[in-house]
């Protein structure tokens, strides 16, 4: 059994008894998830932690991830009610859109070398005054631009 401090992972879906993990190989942590067996192999999971997002705002709201700051996203599109639109930014591989496209009104997709979608980040498709919520997660440097343009409002 290998033993190491938990990493933070979202849940991307919750249905029917089973969560959905959505992750990235970034280091020593996930890359041993990754090589866990289904059926025989176990984790052990700690949680749900931390704060959450407010179920209850109303309006018309935008999501904005980048990269695999959708994995918590997916499952806040299913959740919230109201009109969405999903801003949704990758460098080259494009992943989860098709289950996203069912629980949001418009689905907006970039990527850095243009393979689908507009080419460059997600944030230069994003009109804050389009919105009366804006929730995000992704990279910092991308939420930093993304708060910029809000509080200019
Ligand atoms: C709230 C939150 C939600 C997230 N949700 C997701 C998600 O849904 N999907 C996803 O892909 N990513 C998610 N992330 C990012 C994810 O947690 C990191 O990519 C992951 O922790 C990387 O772990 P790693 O071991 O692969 O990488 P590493 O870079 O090897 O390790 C990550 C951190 O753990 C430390 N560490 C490494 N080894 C040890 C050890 N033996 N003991 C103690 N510390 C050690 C490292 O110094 C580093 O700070 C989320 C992060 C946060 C904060």
């Amino acid at each position: 059994m290998i033993l190491f401090l938990p990493r933070p992972i979202s849940i991307a879906n919750l249905s029917n008894n089973i969560i959905t993990f959505l992750y990235e190989v970034r280091g020593k942590g996930t890359h041993i998830i990754s090589k866990l067996n289904q059926g025989g192999d176990k984790l052990e999971l700690l949680g749900p932690l931390g704060n959450g997002f407010d179920l209850n705002i109303k309006g018309k709201i935008a999501l904005i991830s980048g990269g695999i700051g959708i994995a918590p996203m997916i499952y806040l599109a299913k959740e919230l009610e109201g009109d969405i639109d999903f801003y949704c930014g990758f460098r080259n591989e494009v992943y989860y859109i098709d289950i996203i496209k069912e629980d949001v009104d418009n689905l907006f997709i970039s990527t850095e070398d243009g393979s689908l979608g507009h080419k460059g980040f997600i944030t230069e498709l994003f009109d804050p005054k389009k919105y009366d919520v804006v929730l995000t997660c992704g990279p910092t440097p991308m939420m930093k631009k993304k708060f910029g343009r809000c509080v200019k409002i």
